[in-house]
């Protein structure tokens, strides 16, 4: 891995989501990166087939790095319950997925709330609830050099889901120390403390520290 400077104005954001483009992009904004999403470049998504969430955002960055011509930044997130064997980890996203849902395929994530928690409640009533929120960014460069930093967010999981706030888990994650849920707290508490803002702290100050 290396941990040189970013080495560029530009940097590519290996996502065809343009909420995530927005929200890197902001962070990113202060230090004077210009970010360009990788969907707006025409750039192919990788299949993510790696078993753990280094592995695929490494896997998304390099593929946008290798076909831009230019640093790219991943990101792979996801939650993990220690009792689960720290499932769902890489496949959060997965447990969501319906063939049939409001009238096309798509995530419920209600559905998938509830799945954690029936898991949780085969175990018994004394069961850990532990959890955390993981985060990892990877930045690569085209010359095929690497950084990669891991954030994560601790807490336990609650049920039922509270708050209509955030997206995907929040309403069943309350977030150590708290007593509201990551759906229920203020949008700018919950980036104050999140596994995102942890792993973009690691990378502001490797990348763009004094
Ligand atoms: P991905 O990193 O875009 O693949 O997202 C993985 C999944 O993890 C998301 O679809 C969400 O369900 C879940 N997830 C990641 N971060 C959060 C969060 O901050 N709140 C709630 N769910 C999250």
């Amino acid at each position: 891995m290396s941990e040189a400077r970013l080495g560029s104005e530009t940097l590519v954001i290996a996502t065809h989501n343009a909420g995530k483009l927005k929200e890197i992009g902001a962070l990113l904004a202060p230090y004077g990166v210009n970010c360009i999403s990788a969907g707006s470049l025409g750039l192919p998504e990788p299949a993510e087939t790696g078993k753990t969430f280094v592995e695929n955002a490494l896997i998304k960055a390099r593929a946008a790095a290798e076909s831009s011509g230019l640093p790219a930044l991943a990101d792979d997130s996801g939650l993990c319950v220690a009792a689960l064997g720290n499932a769902p980890g890489v496949y959060t996203a997965d447990w969501a997925e319906r063939q049939w849902f409001e009238g096309a395929p798509g995530r419920d994530w209600y559905m998938a709330m509830g799945k954690v928690e029936g898991l949780l409640c085969e175990k018994g009533p004394e069961t850990d609830r532990s959890c955390w929120f993981a985060c990892v960014l990877a930045i690569a460069w085209p010359d095929g050099s690497s950084a990669v930093y891991q954030g994560r967010a601790d807490g336990s999981y609650t049920w039922p889901p509270r708050g209509t706030m955030g997206f995907g888990y929040d309403p069943v994650f309350v977030p150590q120390g708290g007593s509201e849920t990551f759906a229920e707290l203020d949008p700018e508490e919950k980036h104050r403390i999140s596994h995102r803002a942890d792993a973009f702290a690691k990378l502001v100050a490797a990348q763009f520290g004094g």
